[in-house]
C-alpha cells in the first residue's frame, strides 16, 4: 500500500524536477521527464517510492500537455501548509518562474478567482493555464513577487510596478512586476524580460538578405534615426537591441534611456528612467548628449518633447535608435508629423523604418499542405500560395511552435525625403511607397506562408487581410 506521506515525497520530488508520474503501484514508479535525470535523483525517488523505477523522456510540449490534462495534480494529503507559507511562496515563485522560462512564456499571470487562484503563461502570444498547485495562496505569492521587486507589500490597493532580477538554476533572468487590485484581490503579471538564452546578433532577428543589407546600412551612417515600429510585444526592442549590439565597439560611445532595462549590454551605457523621481526619457536624454555619444537608443518615442530631442540628437552627428507605437512604417511618417516634428526635419533626420510583427511558427513535425490560394492582387503575389494546416501533435502547442518575425523596411529615398519635406499627405507618400522596391508586412508574410513557416489564418490575425 502506497501511504499519503509516500506519494506526497515522490510527487514533491517528480515536480522539483520537470518530471510526470504516469503510473505508482507497490511494484513500479513510472514516470516522465524531459532531461535525462540524474542519478542521485532516481536514487532518492528508489528511496522515497519503495519500488523500481521507470523513466520515459518527452519532448517538453508533450510532458506540458499532459500537465494541463491532468489539471489540478493530486495535492496528495498536505496538512499544516499554512506555517510553511513564506517558504512556500519563495519556492513556488521560483519554481513558477523556471517553469515559465522552460516553456518559452513571455509573461506569467497570478490572478486571484473567487474560490481559488488561476496562474496562466503567455507563450507564443497566446495565454496557456497552468496546473495550480493545491496550496497556492496568492496573498502570499503577491508579498513574495512585491518583496523581489523592491515594492510596498502593505500597499494594496494602488497598482504598482518593478524589476528584479533572479538567479535559477545557474542561469540569470530579469523581470518585470505590475500588480493591480481586481475584484477578487491583487493580481500580478510578471513580464520575463531577458534570460541569457537569447542571442541579439543581427543575423539572428531573421530578417531576408535584402532586409538584412538595409538595416545594415543605415546602421553604419554616422549620423541620422532609425525607427522601430509596432504593436506592444512585436519584438522591436529586441531589433533595436540587436542593432545596437552590431555597433558595440571600443571605439564608440553607445548609450540607451530605457524603461525599463531590458537586456543587460556589456559596453553600452544604459540608464533607466525613474518619472516617480523626475528622471524622464527628456531629462535623461538631455544628460546623454552632454555624455558625448555616438550612438544614442532611445527605448520609446512617447511624447513631443522626446520626439523634439531625439531627432535634434539625429541631426548633429548622432546615431538615434528608437521605436514608435504605430502600426506601419507609412503611418510613422504621418505619426511624427502629429508629434510636432515639421516635415522638414524629420526629412532630413530619418534614414529608415522598419515594421515589425510576431507570427507563430507552424511545427515541422505535424504541418499539413492545404489548398493552394489564387484570390491576391497581381501586383502583391503573381500565381498561387501555398496554404498549409496547423495540426498539432506531442512537439508542438495546437500545430504551432515558437514565433518568427515578420519585417517591413522602408530606406528614406531622396524622392521620399522630397515628399516628407513638402509635408504631402499620407495618401501620396503611400503611393509613392509603392513605387518603391518596397515588400509589405502582408507580403513578407505570404513568402512565409508560401514556405511552410506559417498559415494565412495566422497571418491575417496578426498583420490583418490587406495590404494597408
Ligand atoms: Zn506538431
Amino acid at each position: 500500500m502506497i501511504t499519503p506521506a509516500t506519494r506526497h515525497a515522490v510527487e514533491n520530488l517528480c515536480q522539483r524536477n520537470q518530471a510526470v508520474i504516469l503510473d505508482f503501484t507497490t511494484e513500479r514508479l513510472h514516470i516522465a521527464a524531459v532531461e535525462p535525470l540524474p542519478q542521485e535523483i532516481i536514487a532518492a525517488l528508489r528511496f522515497a517510492a519503495h519500488c523500481a523505477i521507470d523513466v520515459e523522456y518527452w519532448p517538453p510540449a508533450r510532458l506540458e500537455q499532459f500537465r494541463q490534462e491532468q489539471g489540478h495534480p493530486s495535492s496528495g494529503h498536505r496538512t499544516d501548509i499554512t506555517e510553511r507559507n513564506s517558504e512556500t511562496a519563495t519556492e513556488r515563485i521560483d519554481h513558477l518562474l523556471y517553469l515559465a522560462i522552460e516553456q518559452r512564456a513571455s509573461d506569467v499571470h497570478i490572478e486571484p478567482q473567487a474560490n481559488d487562484l488561476r496562474i496562466r503563461f503567455r507563450v507564443d502570444g497566446v495565454l496557456q493555464t497552468v496546473s495550480p498547485n493545491g496550496s497556492d495562496n496568492g496573498n502570499a505569492l503577491l508579498a513574495r513577487l512585491k518583496i523581489m521587486a523592491s515594492l510596498d507589500i502593505a500597499e494594496r490597493r494602488m497598482p504598482q510596478d518593478g524589476q528584479f532580477t533572479l538567479t535559477l538554476r545557474g542561469k540569470q533572468a530579469s523581470f518585470r512586476l505590475a500588480t493591480l487590485p481586481t475584484g477578487f484581490g491583487e493580481k500580478a503579471v510578471v513580464r520575463l524580460l531577458q534570460s541569457e538564452t537569447q542571442s541579439v546578433a543581427l543575423e539572428n532577428l531573421g530578417m531576408s538578405l535584402t532586409s538584412l543589407r538595409r538595416f545594415r546600412e543605415a546602421l553604419a551612417r554616422p549620423q541620422g534615426m532609425i525607427l522601430v515600429t509596432g504593436p506592444t510585444g512585436s519584438g522591436k526592442t529586441f531589433t533595436l537591441y540587436s542593432g545596437l549590439s552590431s555597433l558595440n565597439e571600443p571605439g564608440r560611445n553607445l548609450c540607451s534611456v530605457e524603461d525599463p532595462i531590458e537586456i543587460p549590454l556589456p559596453g553600452v551605457n544604459q540608464t533607466q528612467t525613474h518619472p516617480r523621481n523626475g528622471l524622464d526619457f527628456n531629462r535623461v536624454l538631455r544628460a546623454l548628449l552632454r555624455q558625448d555619444p555616438d550612438v544614442i537608443m532611445v527605448g520609446e518615442i512617447r511624447d513631443s518633447e522626446t520626439a523634439e530631442i531625439a531627432i535634434k540628437a539625429a541631426q548633429t552627428g548622432h546615431l538615434v535608435l528608437s521605436t514608435l507605437h504605430t502600426n506601419s512604417t507609412t503611418e510613422t511618417l504621418t505619426r511624427m508629423g502629429q508629434l510636432g516634428i515639421p516635415g522638414y526635419l524629420l526629412a532630413s533626420a530619418l534614414k529608415l523604418v522598419i515594421a515589425q510583427r510576431l507570427v507563430r511558427r507552424l511545427c515541422p513535425h505535424c504541418r499539413e499542405p492545404a489548398e493552394a490560394l489564387a484570390h491576391f492582387p497581381r501586383a502583391l503575389w503573381p500565381g498561387t500560395v501555398q496554404n498549409w494546416r496547423a495540426v498539432g501533435c506531442e512537439h508542438c502547442y495546437s500545430g504551432y511552435y515558437g514565433r518568427l518575425a515578420l519585417f517591413e523596411l522602408l530606406p528614406i529615398t531622396a524622392q521620399l525625403q522630397n515628399a516628407i519635406a513638402a509635408e504631402c499627405s499620407h495618401e501620396q507618400l503611400l503611393a509613392l511607397v509603392h513605387q518603391q522596391d518596397f515588400n509589405s508586412l502582408f507580403v513578407e508574410g505570404l513568402h512565409c506562408v508560401n514556405r511552410g513557416d506559417t498559415t494565412l489564418a495566422e497571418l491575417n490575425r496578426i498583420v490583418g487581410t490587406d495590404d494597408g
